[in-house]
This record gives structure tokens, sequence and C-alpha cells, in this order.
């Protein structure tokens, strides 16, 4: 890799969700092209990409269609603006067909630049919601420990993991969080009706605690927990919430922008659960990453609200690259594709992927295999019979990510030794069955290494 790319990296950009000084002593890998499940480095490494980027890249990568696309529609027309009552036909398009497939009456769709900024606007809408509806009172917000919400202003503060509270002042104080479902480490075991129950039991709690129903605007949940290090939580657990929440009369956000499109089997993950939220957050896999693009459903009594509320006022929130066309030009190639065949092959894959991890279960590290779909984890322990995690002064996460990125694997490792995995929709058997191989080459490794044991 030539120098002065890493000296021009380490003297100018700052990367996201990094320790600047450590990243300035080991200083970048650029990732150079990539194919199919493949990346190549600038040193011509190659390696299966398990984690599709940043669990976005749901088609692959190299798709020509897509490419194609977006080139058509950046020579017809770059850029429209949804302002002044204008719009651009792939915008339109785009909504319309993803309406027709998500889960309800989650007929409306507000489209954003990432995630981030769909889960900021759902928390402007849900003000604004209940500002409409006469309740402003109901300000007050509810999610999950071990939930990952984005990383904006406000988004953060939904958001349960440290590193992006330390230092930042957030949550606020209209933020509040209930227990994770943790299977793998809950107080009441591992039983799936005595996790339900905790969970219903803990979100009363707290609504109770913050005055009553009066006082909670909303509650958020990913279907399953990503960053949080792939929590899945038993069947039938986003439902029972879903029901508290109508019961309460509290909005229910589900938050898919990782398990939205294929990741976890069909388009959306809330299909499979039988959950029809009021809010519902996309990213990622909406466009791929081949370009950004986010967006928010709302269902259709909440649009009904927003717009009788506003009535010949605006609804004042928005943003100049809402419902972008080039975007909204790949969104509608890629929802093509999926359904062209990618969803089918990730379901085939998934199922391989979750075969080769549990095949790994009785390794002496392997505490804990879990997963739907394309979307999975295995939780690394010292002991098992205890579940000790692996000691954090060990740096246990950048030892294992660097050897399996030796060994020709892209896997995300967490803080605590966790592996998460979100590999393209588009793997072979052959990609897959590299994955796994190379992740218990990884772990056996490891089990060598005195530092990290
Ligand atoms: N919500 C969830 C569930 C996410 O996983 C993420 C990103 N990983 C976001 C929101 C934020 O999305 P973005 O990074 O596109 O802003």
């Amino acid at each position: 890799m030539s120098t002065s790319l890493i000296d021009l990296d380490r003297a100018h950009l700052v990367h996201p969700v990094a320790s600047y000084r450590t990243h300035e002593q080991l200083g970048v890998r650029v990732i150079a092209s990539a194919s199919g499940a493949t990346v190549t480095d600038s040193t011509g490494h190659q390696l299966v990409d398990g984690f599709a980027g940043l669990w976005c890249v749901n088609a692959g990568y190299g798709h020509e269609s897509i490419v194609e696309a977006a080139a058509k529609q950046l020579r017809t027309l770059p850029y429209a603006t949804g302002y002044f009552g204008l719009g651009s036909e792939p915008a339109i398009e785009l909504a319309a067909e993803l309406a027709k497939r998500a889960p309800g009456d989650l007929n409306h769709v507000y489209f954003t630049l990432g995630g981030s900024d769909a889960v900021d606007s759902t928390i402007r809408f849900i003000r604004y919601y209940w500002n409409m509806r006469g309740k402003a009172a109901k300000d007050q917000f509810i999610s999950l420990e071990q939930g990952y919400h984005g990383s904006s202003t406000i988004g953060a503060g939904l958001t349960a993991l440290p590193a992006f509270h330390a230092g930042f002042s957030v949550p606020y104080a209209w933020q509040h969080k209930i227990p994770s479902h943790n299977v793998y480490r809950n107080p009441v075991g591992s039983d799936p009706a005595a996790v339900i129950a905790a969970s219903v039991a803990q979100l009363r709690q707290k609504v109770a605690e913050l005055g009553g129903p009066e006082r909670v605007a909303a509650f958020y949940a990913e279907p399953i927990q990503g960053s949080g290090g792939v929590l899945v939580p038993p069947t039938g657990w986003m439902k029972a919430m879903r029901d508290v929440c109508r019961e309460l009369d509290i909005l229910f956000v589900a938050d898919e922008v990782i398990t939205g499109f294929g990741r976890t089997g069909p388009l959306f993950a809330c299909s499979e659960d039988d959950v029809v939220p009021d809010f519902l957050t996309v990213a990622k896999g909406l466009t791929s990453g081949y370009v950004p693009m986010g967006a928010v459903f709302m269902s259709e009594h909440v649009y009904q609200t927003l717009a009788d509320g506003a009535g010949s006022s605006a609804v004042g929130h928005g943003y100049t690259y809402s419902a972008h066309p080039v975007s909204a030009a790949v969104g509608l190639e890629v929802l093509r594709l999926y359904e062209g065949g990618l969803l089918e092959n990730g379901r085939k894959a998934g199922a391989r992927l979750m075969e080769g991890l549990n095949s790994l279960k009785n390794h002496p590290l392997v505490g804990d295999v879990r997963g739907r779909g394309m979307l999975a984890a295995i939780e690394l322990v010292v002991d098992k019979e205890k579940k000790t995690p692996f000691p954090a002064a060990a740096q246990p996460s950048r030892r294992i990510f660097d050897r399996a990125w030796n060994n020709g694997l892209v896997i995300r490792a967490f803080a605590d030794g966790v592996l998460g995995y979100a590999p393209p929709l588009c793997c072979t058997d052959s990609d897959i069955d590299a994955i796994i191989q190379r992740t218990k080459l990884t772990l056996d490794q490891t089990l060598e290494d005195p530092d990290v044991r």
C-alpha cells in the first residue's frame, strides 16, 4: 500500500467511531475493489466480506445493473427537490413499491440520507404527532439497553452503547432505557416465555415510573439488536411489546436499519414477527450501500394525524437530499434484484451460515451462537460454564479482527468478544464455507494466544 496514502489518511481523514490515537498508530487499511462477496485491499489481499461493509451491501458488490441505474439517473436528472410540491419519478415509484411491500398499513414513506436521520426524523414526527393530538405531555421516549439507533445528537441518546454517550452529554433526561432481552445473559434465564414476560413487565414498570402512559410518547426496538451484539429476542417478543404499546397508546417504532431488505430473510423482519409498528425505519440494504439513503415508513393513522394537524401549514421537516433521485433509482434496481433471486439465495446461504456457525459450538472458546438468516454472532468466553467474557484489557476485539483479516475474512469483532456476521445475500456455498473455515482457524489461533486467554 502506498505509504503516502496512509500518511494522508492519518493527517486528514477523521474516521467514524474510532480511537483517533490508536488509528494514527495503526494506520488505515484501504479497500481498493470488490466483487460479489469478496473485497480486495490495496496490497492485493483478498477477503470474504462477512460483514457486507457495515451490514449494508446486502446485494453484494459489482452489480452492473445498479451502476447502470445510477448512471442513467445521473444523466437524466441528477437532482430534484421534494420541496415546493416538486418530485422525481424514481422517488415516487420507490415510495409506491415499498409501501406495497411494507407490513400492514405502513403506506407512507419519508426518505432520508441514512439510518441516523431516519431515527431522528421519527423523533420529530412523534413529537409533532402528540402535539397534534393535544397530548403534549407525552414526551418521554423509551428504548432498550444494548440498542443502537444511530449517532445523531438525539438519536444517540436512544442508542445505549457507552461510547456514543461518554463525553457527548447524552442521553437527554427524556430518554430512558429498559434492559435488553439478551437471552444468553438474562437474569431470568433463557426460557422464551420468561424473557418475554420480563421485558413486558420492565416496559410497564418504566411507563409507571415516568408517570403513566400519558407521559410516554414512544418505544423503540430493533427486531434483532445489531450493534449491541446481534441479540435475537425469543419468537413473540416483538409482538408482546407491540401489544403493550397499543394497549397503553404508546407509539411503537421498529428500527429495521439492519434487519430490513433480506438480512433476516424477508424484506422486513417485522413481517416474520407478525408486527405492524406505527413507524418503521430502514437504510443500509435499501440501496445496498451503493449510495446513501434511508427511509421512515409511517402508518396510516400517523400520517393522517400529521396531515390533519398541520392543515394548510407546512410540516417543517425536510432535507435538501430527501428522496434523492439517484438514490431512489438505485433503490428501485436493488429491490428488483432482491426479488429476482437475492432474497431466495440469502435464505439458503443464511441456513448454511447458521449450520456452519452452530458446528463451532463445541469449540472451547464459543459460549453462544445466535442469529436469523444472514445476521449472526458467536460470543466468545474464557469459561463456558461461568460465561466469563474475554478480559477487555487484552483487546480481544482488535486481535481477533486482525487475525481474521490475515486469514482472509472480514468480520465485526465487538469489544466484548462477540463476532458479528452479516454477509452479502449473494454469497455462494463456497463463500459461506470460507467464512466458517476461516472463523475456525481464527478461533484456534486465539485459543493459542496467551495474551487473550
Ligand atoms: N439504527 C440501527 C438499528 C442501526 O444499526 C444503524 C446503523 N448501524 C442506525 C440506526 C444508523 O444508521 P446510519 O449509520 O446509516 O446513520
